[in-house]
């Protein structure tokens, strides 16, 4: 943890979060000289601290744990000359410059802000969820879906994510098992009708899941069919949960424009409805949600962020 006690509270650009976005954008903003402070949260480093074993990120050819991946990123945001505050930010007011972002002690000011909180994928609720978080069960097929190969799996949801996640592992997986809580899908036709032709696709309407179980990994699930409340149980290799996510856009609700999902929409780059507030990767990005596209927006807002300056 860094120390708080620093009472410098102004600075050129403040950045919210610490994921590969809010890293990287501190690394382009303190190498481009501006003053630029990065405001975590409670626990920093986003999603990849709850991660293993992270292949995809360029630059590790025997890849990392998501965890070291997240504490050299911030080593190198530290060398750069960003100032890193382990802090929940509480509120904070872009309805005039210069634009506050207060913490339960602190409010601090900057001429521009970028916002990086990320998203969070949606849970089960279910003890073995937690209990099999990376030791079986996943909410990533692109990350992690290679270290299932020949296994039978479950991917849990009914949206186009449940479908292209489930197509997806198809590769890996000797079979998969999609559950969903209704008889209709909510994924889009095209997305349906991919996930139907995939023999290895094995569809479960009306169930859900009761009960994720193993050892050290996961072994089985149980579900329950919502009409007949019959249960059965599958011997699986892993679950994949691909119910949506939740973007952390809460504080910025009446602050920045947000969709009717609740992600930040950019209107000029990766500028938001407020010029001067910036935001970058899965905040506002529900496509692509990965590390090293997180990163690249990161690095994308911090430069917008220099144009910004220059021409305001
Ligand atoms: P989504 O559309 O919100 O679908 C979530 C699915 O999970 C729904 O089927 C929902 O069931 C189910 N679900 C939610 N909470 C659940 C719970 N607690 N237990 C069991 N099931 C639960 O989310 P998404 O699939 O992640 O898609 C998000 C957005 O990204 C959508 O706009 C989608 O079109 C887009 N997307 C597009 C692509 C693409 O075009 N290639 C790929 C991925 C995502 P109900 O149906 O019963 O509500």
């Amino acid at each position: 943890m860094n120390d708080v006690s620093d009472d410098k509270t102004k600075y050129d650009v403040i950045i919210i979060g610490a994921g590969p976005a809010g890293y990287t954008a501190g690394i382009y903003s303190a190498r481009a000289r501006h003053d630029t402070l990065i405001l975590s949260g409670i626990i920093p480093g986003g999603q990849l601290v709850n991660t293993t074993d992270v292949e995809n990120y360029p630059g590790f050819d025997d890849g990392i744990l998501g965890p070291d991946l997240m504490i050299i990123m911030r080593k190198q945001t530290e060398r750069m000359g960003a100032k890193i505050i382990d802090v929940e930010v509480t509120k904070v007011d872009f309805h005039s410059k210069p634009f506050k972002v207060s913490t339960a002690s602190t409010e601090y000011q900057a001429n521009a802000v970028i916002i990086g909180t990320g998203a969070n994928p949606r849970k089960l609720g279910l003890e073995g969820e937690q209990t099999f978080a990376g030791k079986g069960v996943s909410y990533c097929a692109t990350c992690d879906g290679p270290f299932f190969r020949n296994l039978e799996l479950v991917v849990a949801g009914g949206g186009d994510s449940a479908m292209e996640e489930a197509t997806f592992l198809t590769k890996f997986a000797s079979k998969i098992h999609l559950v969903h809580r209704r008889k209709e899908l909510r994924a889009s036709k095209v997305m349906q009708e991919r996930a139907f032709d995939n023999p290895k696709i094995e569809f479960h309407f009306e169930s859900v899941i009761e009960e994720i179980g193993g050892n050290e990994k996961v072994q089985k699930v149980v579900l329950k069919n919502t009409q007949s409340n019959e249960k059965s149980t599958l011997e699986v290799g892993g679950v994949f949960v691909a119910i949506g996510h939740e973007p952390n856009t809460k504080l910025f609700a009446g602050q920045v424009e947000l969709d009717d999902q609740g992600y930040i929409v950019l209107k000029n780059r990766t500028e938001t409805s407020v010029p001067g507030v910036f935001a970058a990767g899965d905040v506002h990005d529900h496509r692509y949600r990965q590390a090293v596209t997180a990163a690249g927006y990161g690095c994308m807002a911090a430069i917008d962020v220099d144009k910004y300056f220059s021409e305001n």
